[in-house]
């Protein structure tokens, strides 16, 4: 098997997000742009610690921009340590990996994120946003609380100023007393009953613009147990399966 290619990368800015969230911005030896797809995730690794094994971050900031972030959740040993570089520092990781993307350029895409699972999300719909600014994209974001929704501010600012994006929360522990959230978790009947209503209210509005969401493509990000029921129960509630992408934090 061949040895992955191990890249140092310097820590230019570690900034919290939210109270256990945080942002890391790196940038590559060359100081060139990182090439990647928004999807894509790169592996860390701390050798100093005397540990081989890495852990995959996704990448959250979109192709293109001289510096790439990674988003991360603070629960154990690794994630903590990351949370602990400062600028200056280098941190040892992979060039990206990892095929969760649509490979058109057109079909809806409906994201569908619990959590930190909203990182990858980040970078295609600012991604999607420049290369394909009319592509009907849609967010449906889970979260324990309206607070801990990282980037959801700059979530709803892109949804106000683009209409083809539209966001929205599932809050599980709050009454989240927010336009665009409800209380409770989300489904795959749920999630599809409110695009054939936005489908239906999109052309009625605009009097049809060729674009539904038949041939929409789900994507779907976080916890292996979120990942594998959102799956299945997009599945039974009728999205078809060739359509449907993982990725499972774990
Ligand atoms: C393809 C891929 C992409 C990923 N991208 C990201 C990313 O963008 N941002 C990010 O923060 N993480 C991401 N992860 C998860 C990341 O790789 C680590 O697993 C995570 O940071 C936890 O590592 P740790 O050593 O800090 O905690 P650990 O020591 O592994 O865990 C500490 C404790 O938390 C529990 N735990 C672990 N993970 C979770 C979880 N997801 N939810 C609830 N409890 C948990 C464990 O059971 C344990 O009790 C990704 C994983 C994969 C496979």
């Amino acid at each position: 098997m061949n040895e992955e290619r191990k890249i140092k990368y310097e820590v230019l800015e570690t900034r919290n997000e939210t109270e256990n969230i945080f942002t890391v911005v790196l940038k590559t030896p060359s100081g060139d742009p990182l090439s990647f797809s928004a999807g894509q995730y790169i592996n860390v690794y701390f050798p100093e610690t005397g540990k081989p094994e890495g852990k995959s971050y996704s990448i959250s900031s979109p192709p293109g921009e001289k510096n790439f972030s990674l988003c991360v959740r603070t629960i154990g040993d690794f994630s903590k340590r990351l949370s602990s570089l400062s600028p200056g520092d280098k941190v040892t990781g992979t060039e990206p990996y990892g095929y969760f993307f649509s490979d058109s350029d057109d079909s809806p895409l409906v994201m569908i994120a619990s959590g930190i699972g909203v990182s990858p999300f980040r970078s295609m719909i600012l991604d999607q946003l420049k290369k394909n600014p009319g592509r009907p994209m849609r967010l449906f974001y889970g979260s324990c609380t309206l607070s801990g929704a990282v980037f959801g501010k700059e979530f709803e600012t892109l949804a106000k100023k683009h209409p083809n994006f539209r966001l929205r929360y599932f809050i599980t522990r709050e009454n989240p007393g927010h336009p665009l959230a409800e209380r409770g978790r989300m489904d795959g009947k749920k999630i599809l009953s409110m695009l054939s209503f936005e489908e239906k209210g999109e052309s009625a509005e605009k009097g049809g613009n060729g674009k539904n969401l038949n041939n929409a493509e789900f994507l779907i990000c976080g916890s292996i147990e979120f990942t594998r029921d959102l799956w299945r129960s997009l599945q039974n509630a009728g999205a078809p399966e060739e359509n449907i992408y993982t990725e499972a934090f774990f």
